[in-house]
């Protein structure tokens, strides 16, 4: 006898899968539900808002629980990975049926864990974003050495890169990694858990395994600690995605050389590919996509990531977007064609994990053919650039596939398999007789219908189906008494409330027809379904080199109308350390204005060996900010293989890009902002080379005003005599302006303001020189500050001044800092008249006087 309390077999089951799930939601299959229990159901009801029930009890407690319907899973399952959940899915391995033949009537149907959803291991469309690529990063170690392992089984790809400890945060930084995983917790940066693999020998077993080498030789022999984090990534999927396929290309290794380096907190600073609000819209990325597929969108995102440094690579995608930019026609027609481009290089991903639809293969066909016709279109065209001349090549060679698809396929195949109707007519000749007989069988149904209806004169009289009792004739309860005699010929089957229900041999026989051959007809179209799969995935990499070269060609095309819509121009590049900009834009604040009615005023910058630090000075929202950013957009932009908005640039190759913001919070690493700035002042400091372009944001200004002022006048020294990179430093801080006299690489400069009729007017242009003053007070009375209090900091500015003027500045160096010598010199009270006024002698007992006495002995004595 089972005890009362024991969990029954279906609970013992679930505690079973659900401690294989770990730390992972389980949904659990019952029929046409996932269920799931305990704290998974509190916390998925919370997360998606659907009802909490009960169901038997555990321990003498009712078991909590909440289920979703099985097909509409996936926005379900999108919610809980958008919340940071990850989801095991447990399956019914056999039918019902099958377990009660297997193991007698009251058997419990067989159930396993067929895959782990985490957000860097999803291909399903709806589960990802379509324009940026869905990274799992793995970190592996050995030594001194790190890597990075990661995959985008949605698409395929598959990169490692080996860096240094100090460089691993800015590379996850330019991935952006879906997922992280590691073996043990990376000091500063998010991972989760891997499952296990992490060291060398396991990746190098798990990668010639994957991909049937004997040696990794053609694979650029990896490092330990890139092979570290291939193993840990692969174990994950291996893991994650159970028997299911994955697309996985072979291994590229990137060269952190190659790219120009930016941390996490440029990135965010210069708003790159997200702005402060976590949207594209409104970050660079966001400003400049003219992309057509979804696919282009990625890779444009990958490029603003991580621009290239290698000069020639970078030509290359200036001439295709030049080539492209000179000839509208020609650039609308390359358009319009990519406009008709589905995302297949998603698709192909689905059909090799076993997830893809009819759709997806129709989506193939698609794909690949719109991209013959486009190989077709360009090949045709003159003067074409090199790097088209090497894309080319990769847009075709599909034509055996497409025809293939093309007859196998109808136009617009459903999302859904199982109804069928997919493969189309003439493809299968036994298909065709199938469907056939199954439409003859129909016919002869409603034949049959029509029969009935002049035998009874029962002239509402229907032939219906239902999954539970299939075809079966339904005449109205009123009418039920002349089916029901014994030789009508019809069977009873069913009475419900004012409809009866009956079968009959011939229709019972049409309907064994018709469900036999549509089951026939079903089970041929997965076959072929199956086949055309097999057939696509022989040449998967065949089909992911054509989807990249559509992406290469999109961004380009991209980025030539961007350039036309706005006028820019094609950077030149150069060796030296310059950096020169004529008319210069900031994209996004261009268009900011714009739509409010307003011109951007476009600026000139010109660094070169012998003036590489610009320090710059002007009043608040006289547009410092945005002369520096631009710049670093400029950068990243012509880096990145575009047009830049200006109407002339020269940007000697950058290698490192920094940009700082003083006194930025940052709570949510809950460091305070002052130490926030320090730390990553220090890391430019340790980490930039003469090739860097470095831009400082009023560094200093997290704390009292002399620290703050000492600290930026060591910074730009440490930066012109140290680091001599391009440095473009704004600062409210004008004491820093005497610098000028003794570095000779520095430059002033200033936004111009004028103050009209007491009010200020700002110009937004940069000129030579220092500004005059800071006119900060003027940009507050222009933000609305009360008049009492304007007036009230302009007598206390004036006094300053006047102490400033006095002790005649601080040329000499930092010892005679002035800047508060006006307000030390109004008289202080003095602290013995004011200790001897708080004295109250009647409080004080005899012992307490005396040590007054002695107090007010050692103030006096301090004040001498
Ligand atoms: P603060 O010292 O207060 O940080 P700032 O000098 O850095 O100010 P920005 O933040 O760059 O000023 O610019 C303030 C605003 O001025 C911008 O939001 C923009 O609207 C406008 N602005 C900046 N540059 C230009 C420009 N070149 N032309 C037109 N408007 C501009």
């Amino acid at each position: 006898m089972a005890r009362a309390d024991a969990p029954t077999p279906m609970m013992a089951q679930y505690k079973r899968l659900k401690e294989e799930a770990g730390d992972a939601m389980l949904f659990y299959r019952m029929g046409d539900f996932f269920e799931l229990f305990f704290d998974d159901a509190k916390a998925a009801s919370a997360c998606l808002d659907i009802a909490l029930t009960k169901r038997g009890e555990d321990a003498g407690e009712p078991i909590p629980m909440c289920g979703v319907p099985v097909h509409a899973a996936e926005s379900y399952l999108a919610r809980l990975i958008k919340a940071g959940h990850r989801v095991a899915i447990a399956e019914q391995t056999e039918s019902p049926a099958e377990a009660r033949k297997a193991r007698g009537s009251k058997a419990l149907v067989d159930r396993a864990i067929i895959r782990l959803v985490t957000p860097g291991t999803l291909t399903e469309e709806t589960l990802l974003e379509s324009a940026s690529a869905n990274w799992l990063a793995a970190i592996g170690r050995a030594g001194e050495e790190w890597a990075v392992a990661a995959a985008d089984i949605s698409t395929g790809r598959f990169e490692l890169v080996a860096c240094g400890p100090g460089e691993l945060a800015a590379e996850l930084a330019r991935l952006s990694p879906a997922e992280t995983i590691a073996d043990d917790k990376v000091p500063g940066i998010r991972t989760t858990a891997g499952k296990g693999g992490f060291d060398s020998l396991s990746g190098e077993r798990a990668l010639k395994a994957r991909f049937g080498l004997a040696t990794l030789d053609g694979l650029g022999s990896p490092g330990r600690a890139e092979l570290a984090a291939v193993g840990g990534l692969l174990a994950y999927l291996d893991v994650t995605q159970k028997s299911a396929g994955i697309l996985l290309d072979a291994p590229r290794r990137i060269a952190r050389a190659g790219h120009m380096a930016i941390d996490a907190a440029s990135r965010e600073s210069l708003e790159l590919t997200r702005s402060v609000g976590g949207t594209v819209a409104g970050s660079l990325l966001g400003e400049i996509d003219r992309c057509q597929t979804a696919a282009g969108r990625r890779l444009l995102c990958e490029d603003i990531a991580a621009p290239l440094t290698d000069r020639s690579a970078i030509e290359q995608r200036l001439a295709l977007v030049a080539w492209l930019h000179s000839d509208p026609i020609r650039r609308e027609r390359v358009r319009s064609a990519l406009k008709a481009m589905p995302d297949f290089a998603r698709a192909l991903a689905r059909l090799a994990s076993g997830r893809g639809s009819p759709r997806d293969l129709a989506l193939l066909r698609d794909g690949l053919s719109a991209a013959g016709n486009l190989q077709q279109e360009l090949g045709d065209q003159p003067d074409r650039p090199t790097l088209l001349d090497a894309l080319l090549p990769r847009l075709g060679g599909h034509a055996g596939l497409t025809d293939l698809f093309t007859r196998a396929l109808v136009p617009a195949p459903p999302l859904d398999a199982s109804k069928g109707g997919y493969i189309a007519e003439g493809y299968d000749a036994d298909l065709d007789s199938l469907r056939s007989a199954a439409s003859n069988g129909r016919r002869a149904i409603a034949a049959l219908e029509a029969k009935y209806r002049d035998a009874t004169t029962i002239s509402s009289l229907k032939i219906r189906h239902n999954a539970v009792l299939g075809y079966h004739v339904e005449v109205s309860a009123r009418h039920a008494d002349r089916l029901m005699q014994p030789d009508s010929g019809f069977t009873h089957r069913q009475t419900l409330a004012g409809v009866v229900r009956f079968n009959s041999p011939e229709l019972h026989e049409e309907a064994s027809r018709v469900i036999e051959a549509g089951a026939h007809a079903l089970s041929a179209e997965a076959s072929h379904a199956e086949e055309l799969t097999r057939k696509a995935l022989t040449t998967a990499s065949q089909i992911t080199a054509t989807a990249e070269a559509i992406a290469r060609i999109d961004v380009a095309a991209s980025h030539a109308h961007r350039a036309a819509e706005g006028s820019w121009c094609r950077p030149e590049l150069t060796d030296e350390a310059c950096l020169e900009i004529e008319a210069g834009r900031h994209p996004v604040v261009e268009r900011a204005l714009a739509e409010a009615g307003e011109r951007f005023v476009a600026n000139d910058l010109s660094m070169g060996a012998h003036d590489r630090l610009w320090l710059i000075t002007g009043p608040n929202m006289g547009g410092k900010s945005t002369f520096l950013r631009k710049a670093a957009l400029i950068a990243v932009l012509a880096q990145a293989g575009s047009f830049v908005p200006a109407t002339r640039v020269k940007l000697g190759i950058v290698d490192r890009l920094f940009s700082r913001v003083g006194a930025s919070d940052n709570l949510a690493r809950g460091r305070s902002t002052f130490m926030v700035e320090m730390v990553e002042t220090a890391a430019i400091l340790a980490q930039a080379s003469a090739r860097s372009l470095v831009i400082l944001d009023e560094i200093g200004r997290g704390t009292s005003t002399y620290d703050g002022l000492a600290i930026a006048w060591a910074v730009v020294e440490a930066m012109h005599d140290d680091v001599q990179c391009r440095t473009l430093f704004a600062t409210h801080y004008h004491e820093l302006t005497r610098l000028a006299g003794r570095l000779d690489r520095l430059s002033l400069h200033h936004v111009r303001a004028r103050e009209w009729k007491g009010d200020l007017v700002l110009l937004h242009e940069v000129a030579d020189g220092a500004a005059d003053r800071s006119y900060g007070i003027a940009v507050a009375k222009l933000a609305g500050l009360p008049p009492s209090v304007v007036s009230r900091a302009r007598s206390v500015l004036a006094k300053l001044e006047a102490g400033r003027d006095a002790t005649g500045g601080i040329a000499a160096g930092l010892d005679d800092l002035p800047l508060f010598a006006a307000v030390a010199s109004e008289p202080q009270p003095d602290p013995l008249a004011s200790a001897l006024n708080a004295l109250e002698p009647d409080q004080l007992s005899p012992r307490e006087a005396l040590e007054k006495i002695y107090e007010l002995k050692r103030l006096a004595r301090g004040a001498d």
